[in-house]
């Protein structure tokens, strides 16, 4: 572990988890993928009374270690209502990715399907909590309603900005609101904290985060434009589109896991660019196209 600040550690993994301790007890900033993350979590507390786990979004590898850590210690869980609501109806992200419809049984994995949780408390961005000095966060985009979560020098951002080696492994990050997301990177680089602990990646000082920031933000410019090139040579529909990008980006989606995230943004993409006024929805012979305006 980590001690970025007196009592603030942060607790690598494949999701980085946050650590807040005050006495003897602790609250913890997300739970990892699953029993095992969740595991490792009580163990790293040691004596420390776990008493809140604060989940920054409804993705399965962020509150998978709850169920485990709720039984065995009684925590609260505390969650923004919209990724609540998700966290207490877990199917509905295998559905989302889906497109809304159900999902092929291979969805139902620990990478997209957590165990249920059920938060005993709402947060929301602007919220102050005094008991624990912390500042709750909007950081909408890469899901609908993620929240960060702020205590004294050290700010715990989620999913808000990849690392740059995630960033590159990604190649598209996942995101379902690209406006929301290019606010919450312009507001990231104005936060005035001094460390910041993206869930993948190490944590940075706040230069190195701007800097990473900047990164993300180009990333989303350039499948923007690239975007909006295909479509100036003719319509495509999305799948279309998701294969022109994969390949400029010199992809490959081998299971329909990925690929379901790739059209989720690719699709929050061309929302976006809509909502500019750049491209707009046509239909031709009972195909969905999107054509530049
Ligand atoms: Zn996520």
């Amino acid at each position: 572990m980590q001690e970025l600040a007196e009592g603030i550690y942060l607790h690598p993994g494949a999701v980085n988890c946050g650590i807040i301790s005050r006495g003897g007890d602790a609250l913890v900033i997300d739970t990892g993928l699953d029993k095992e993350a969740g595991r490792k979590l009580l163990k790293a507390l040691g004596e420390k009374s776990l008493k809140v786990i604060i989940n920054t979004h409804a993705h399965a590898d962020h509150f998978g270690g709850n169920d485990f850590l709720t039984k065995r210690t009684g925590a609260e869980v505390w969650a923004s209502r919209a990724e609540g609501a998700g966290m207490d109806n877990p199917e509905f992200e295998p559905v989302f990715l889906a497109a809304g419809s159900a999902p092929l049984r291979e969805m139902y994995s620990r990478f997209f399907l957590a165990p249920r949780s059920t938060p005993g408390r709402v947060l929301t961005g602007g919220e102050r909590i005094t008991d624990w000095d912390l500042e709750i966060l909007d950081l909408p985009g890469h899901s609908i309603e993620q929240l960060g979560v702020a205590c004294g020098e050290v700010c715990f951002t989620a999913d808000a900005f990849l690392g740059p080696e995630a960033l590159t492994k990604h190649g598209i990050p996942f995101n379902v609101d690209i406006t929301a997301q290019l606010n919450t990177l312009d507001l990231l680089a104005d936060l005035p904290y001094h460390w910041f602990v993206p869930a993948h990646g190490e944590a940075r000082e706040r230069e190195g985060m701007r800097r990473d920031v900047e990164q993300n933000r180009n990333r989303i410019e350039l499948i923007l434009e690239l975007i909006a090139g295909y479509l100036a040579e003719g319509p495509l529909n999305l799948e279309q589109v998701v294969k022109r990008v994969c390949d400029s980006l010199d992809l490959t989606v081998g299971n329909p896991g990925q690929f379901y995230l790739f059209r989720t943004s690719i699709n929050a993409y061309l929302t976006h660019l809509a909502a500019k006024g750049m491209v707009r929805p046509m239909f031709e012979a009972n195909c969905f196209l999107w054509e530049r305006v």
